[in-house]
């Protein structure tokens, strides 16, 4: 995952990153160990590189958002201020790009801080300010004086090349989708429905946050399910009963895999499918009409082309195309796990014609999985004790990319274990950025796994280069007395794909915040990352690390990968398939539904869900509690495309002399991906890497169907 501030669309791409090339010609000395002799040397190649200073009080919290507030404030009004005849790129596209660097680089810092703190009074202090910003920012894109003053810009019709051409045509883009180039009246009237739309999309996403449902299960219904799950607090009742939470997931998922009862998943699954129905599903149809409304007076045939004009697919009908090929492409496929699961509940049920139902999916995927496929995960564990994971992980992408990692001391430390180490490209000597490295569980943290940027990498109006800072923020298993920390495989992937996002931020060479590395379209962000994680399923990649912590001559058997390999296959198709709904039914509800059939949006959705995958549990409505609905309205397309992508971009290595440790492939996935950032149209950046244009065949061969042409 690749963490994202969601401030208004002025600031919506804040990131940086530099072209300024190296002019320094002789390397210096490796061994960087410390900091001030790192921030020496990127002195010499006109960079610089900032620790973030870390606030440790509320009242410094305070303190540094009304600073930053009042900095940009004052940019803001020196642009607004400007004559006509005074604009120049730099005091109005490349001045506003530098406000957004201040706010972003300040709520960035609070992210983090509200994150990470061990202090919970430091977290809900960073929260606070944090809504302070936003509440700041909504306000950014209807300023007037700047807007005038950037169009004043644009209306010279300035010959700009490349990055600097793509600056001013964006930024005037997002005063485009905010509606200032509309007469007045149009405007405030876009103005209002956005703060309506603003304001229904949070109820929503409260209802869905507030959504409980307990459904109480005797054993006897429960049987199948493992008994470490029912003896746990808040499961076993004292009268021998079970309650399983509807709105709890790993309940939900723990119970829809195990649950033998028929009736059980069923029961479940109707109670999870009608979360915050009553409230939620007359605010969606109000929200969707909203947003058609919206979209109509902006110019767009719907929402869903307004939401994509700013992602790689651009359009809706190419999003939707590339689902239509997909499950056309995953048919056969699909068919094939559906006769299969279908075997295995006739021969349970003894009924030869046993109906295959949603809720029968789970449950019998998971029965192939332990049937035919043995693969003990907790077994494999002993392969990858931590240390040797990362500093695998660290040789590998060292080596491709070109890299130097040096650990330094970090000035401030948030908690005892935290890791900071400086990065510089091995052939120069040059700095390149910094990673924080928290990786273990506590008390208050986030309690997923992600990259967060700190400070962007970018071109300073000094000319310098501002290099980009960093924090992986995770959640491995912590070394226990006498063990080391051993990680499920699962965990080792996710140690490659989060890494890669590091990567993306600190090698970028974009000149402006808003381009710089992962500052990429949302459906393409996640595919560098998920290419990467093919290294974590290659037999060659894991022996130059992987290895039993209590006999480091023993590598990881080829037998038990590719079984591990093969189970996850064999699932494959229901999988995606149930992706393509979630996927189809976004789409079609934002292309599909206006003020005059509102209440059509379940029934389409339904539809789609029975024609994709399976029909859903009756009278529920599971939209209500699809809460991607809100912030990645028609954009959960974006999952499988950027799936398709990495697969593709694998190939580059797959191909490649050296396998997943090409340096040229590592070279070039470095150049044309990673330095670019969002600086040229990715999908330019994704050929140049491929040397061709993108196909779908390598995604599909890679979830087990055979190419068709
Ligand atoms: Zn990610």
């Amino acid at each position: 995952m690749q963490s994202t501030n969601l401030l208004p669309i002025a600031l919506g791409a804040l990131l940086t990153g530099c072209s300024v090339a190296a002019q320094i010609t002789a390397p210096p000395a490796p061994g960087n160990d410390t900091l001030a002799e790192f921030q020496r040397t990127a002195a010499r190649f006109n960079s610089v590189v900032t620790v973030p200073t870390f606030e440790t009080t509320p009242e410094a919290l305070g303190s540094s958002v009304k600073t930053a507030i009042a900095q940009a404030e004052s940019a803001l009004s020196r642009i607004g201020r400007l004559a006509p005849s005074e604009v120049t790129f730099d005091n109005t596209v490349r001045a506003l790009d530098d406000v957004a660097d201040i706010i972003g680089t300040t709520d960035n810092r609070l992210d983090v801080i509200k994150q990470t703190s061990t202090n919970a009074a430091l977290r809900d202090a960073a929260t606070d300010q944090s809504k302070i910003i936003e509440q700041w920012a909504v306000g950014l894109d209807y300023r007037e004086d700047v807007y005038r003053a950037i169009k004043a810009y644009a209306d010279t019709r300035p010959a700009l090349q490349g990055e600097d051409a793509k600056l001013l045509a964006e930024t005037m883009r997002d005063y485009r989708r905010a509606g200032l180039d509309l007469p007045k009246p149009q405007r405030d009237e876009v103005e209002a429905l956005r703060k309506k739309l603003s304001d229904l999309c949070t109820d929503f996403e409260s209802n869905v946050t507030k959504a409980k449902q307990p459904v109480v299960f005797t054993k006897a219904e429960l049987q199948g399910v493992p008994e470490d799950f029912l003896e746990q607090k808040g499961v076993q009742n004292p009268d021998g009963t079970c309650t399983v939470m509807a709105n709890i997931t790993w309940h939900c998922v723990t119970v829809m895999e195990n649950a033998r009862n028929e009736q059980t998943r069923l029961k479940l699954a109707t109670a999870r499918d009608s979360l915050a129905k009553e409230e939620n599903l007359p605010l969606l149809q109000r929200i969707l009409v909203l947003r058609d409304s919206i979209a109509h007076k902006l110019g767009y045939a719907s929402w869903a082309d307004y939401a994509i004009e700013i992602k790689m697919a651009k359009t809706a009908a190419r999003a939707e195309d590339f689902l239509q090929r997909l499950a056309t492409g995953l048919q056969p496929k699909f068919d094939a796990e559906i006769a299969e699961f279908r075997a295995m509940k006739a021969k349970d049920t003894g009924d030869p014609n046993a109906p295959f139902h949603l809720w029968d999916w789970r449950y019998y995927a998971n029965q192939l999985k332990k049937q035919q496929y043995t693969v003990n995960e907790d077994a494999l564990k002993v392969y990858f004790p931590y240390e040797r994971c990362l500093r695998g992980m660290f040789a590998i992408y060292q080596r491709i990319f070109g890299l130097n990692f040096q650990q330094i001391t970090p000035p401030y430390k948030w908690v005892d274990d935290l890791q900071l180490y400086a990065v510089s490209d091995a052939a120069t000597g040059e700095p390149m950025g910094l990673f924080y490295l928290d990786m273990f569980p506590r008390e208050g943290k986030y309690n997923h796994f992600a990259n967060f940027g700190l400070i962007k990498g970018k071109l300073l109006q000094n000319g310098l280069c501002q290099r980009p800072v960093v924090a992986l923020i995770c959640n491995f298993p912590a070394p226990s007395a006498g063990r080391p920390s051993l990680l499920p495989h699962q965990d080792v992937v996710t140690l490659f794909h989060e890494f890669g996002h590091a990567m993306h931020a600190i090698l970028t060479r974009a000149r402006y915040a808003r381009f710089s590395g992962t500052s990429v379209p949302r459906d393409f962000v996640e595919a560098p990352s998920q290419m990467l994680e093919n290294w974590a399923w290659d037999k060659r990649v894991l022996d130059s690390f992987a290895a039993d912590y209590r006999n480091p001559s023993k590598k990881i058997p080829a037998a038990i990968l590719d079984q591990l390999k093969a189970s996850k296959l064999a699932i494959e198709g229901a999988y995606y398939r149930r992706q393509l709904v979630f996927g189809l039914a976004d789409l079609a509800l934002h292309t599909k539904i206006h003020a005059d059939n509102a209440a059509q949006a379940q029934p389409l959705a339904d539809q789609i869900a029975a024609q994709t995958s399976f029909p859903e549990p009756p009278g529920t409505a599971w939209l209500a509690y699809f809460g991607h609905l809100m912030g990645y309205d028609a954009g959960y397309y974006g999952y499988a495309w950027a799936d398709a992508i990495a697969a593709d971009m694998a190939t580059v290595f797959e191909k490649a002399p050296d396998g997943f440790f090409d340096r040229d492939a590592g070279r070039r996935l470095r150049e044309e991906i990673y330095s670019k950032g969002n600086s040229r149209d990715v999908e330019v950046s994704i050929q140049k890497f491929l040397g061709r244009p993108e196909s779908i065949q390598p995604f599909l061969k890679k979830i087990g169907v055979e190419a068709s042409k």
